[in-house]
């Protein structure tokens, strides 16, 4: 596992920059910001450690929870951290208000970085739930052979189905409880519109189920969905931290980062 990146006896000067991490958009802009050679950052990214493998950023890289919020503002002042860029997923709730809070501990300005999320469009047929507990509740209305996209950590959401067939796709595999008549996928995205055509036919899938994660790495299993005619079962965003600066793009916080100043709290950044 890699290590902390050296503490203040160590710091170069430059702006450090520490990204909580765990998506594509925290990587890419580790790559933007470390790109190039001549960097005016110093960049660490930080991942929880939910994936046995990772793939790591370029930049310096930490692994593991802080501690909650006043963890994460030791952590910050003990690295001379500058600048925090949220750039979890949009349903890392907690971690989210973490930030916002040990942000405000300790004074470093925090910008959330967060895609944006999915709409239904013409031909599709959306069925939205606030939770996870709310689509297992819908769910059984809607299908018998699902193709459950949630990720691994909320599949004790669905172990009380007994009826409906489920495949669920994940990088790792399930450890937790989970629903009897299951079959496992392991699989990183993205994924190909083809092969998620050729998924949903196979498995005579009737119904899928997905978080509204946003971005275009799984979007291509809402296009085969609604070609094949098939309902999708939306779980919606959970709530964000209020009077966090927001940006919806890598290029709009790379701009933030180079900005002259901070934007006002509750500026969005496009
Ligand atoms: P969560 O519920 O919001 O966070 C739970 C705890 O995990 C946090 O309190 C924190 O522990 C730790 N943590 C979360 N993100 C971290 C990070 N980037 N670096 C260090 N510690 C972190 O988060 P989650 O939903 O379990 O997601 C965990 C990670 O997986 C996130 O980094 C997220 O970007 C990624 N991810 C999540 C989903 C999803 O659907 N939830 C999907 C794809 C990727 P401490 O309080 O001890 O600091």
């Amino acid at each position: 596992m890699p290590a902390d990146p050296p503490g203040p006896g160590h710091s170069s000067g430059r702006p450090h920059v520490l990204i909580l991490g765990g998506t594509t958009e925290a990587r890419r802009l580790a790559q933007s910001l470390t790109g190039g050679g001549d960097s005016p950052y110093r960049v660490t990214t930080s991942l929880a450690g939910r994936v046995a493998a990772p793939v790591l950023p370029p930049g310096g890289t930490r692994i593991g929870g802080f501690g909650g919020p006043a963890g994460l503002a030791e952590w910050i002042a003990a690295h001379r951290v500058t600048h925090l860029v949220d750039a979890t997923h949009p349903f890392a709730e907690r971690m989210s208000f973490n930030a916002a809070r040990a942000a405000a501990l300790s004074g470093v300005p925090l910008l959330a970085l967060r895609r944006p999320g999915w709409s239904p469009g013409p031909g599709d047929d959306w069925h939205v739930a606030d939770s996870l507990a709310g689509a297992a509740a819908l769910l059984p209305g809607l299908g018998s052979r699902v193709f459950l996209t949630t990720g691994r950590m909320g599949l004790h959401s669905f172990a009380h189905l007994t009826e409906p067939w489920f495949l669920v796709r994940s990088v790792d595999p399930p450890d937790g409880p989970v629903p009897p008549r299951l079959e496992v996928l392991l699989a990183r995205g993205p994924f190909a519109l083809d092969d998620e055509r050729e998924l949903l036919a196979r498995h005579r899938v009737d119904l899928l189920v997905t978080k509204d994660s946003g971005g275009s790495a799984t979007a291509p299993k809402l296009t085969a969905a609604r070609e094949a005619g098939i309902p999708v079962l939306v779980v919606s965003r959970p709530p964000v931290p209020q009077g966090v600066a927001a940006a919806e793009s890598v290029d709009a916080a790379v701009r933030w980062l180079g900005g002259a100043g901070v934007p006002a709290q509750d500026d969005r950044v496009r």
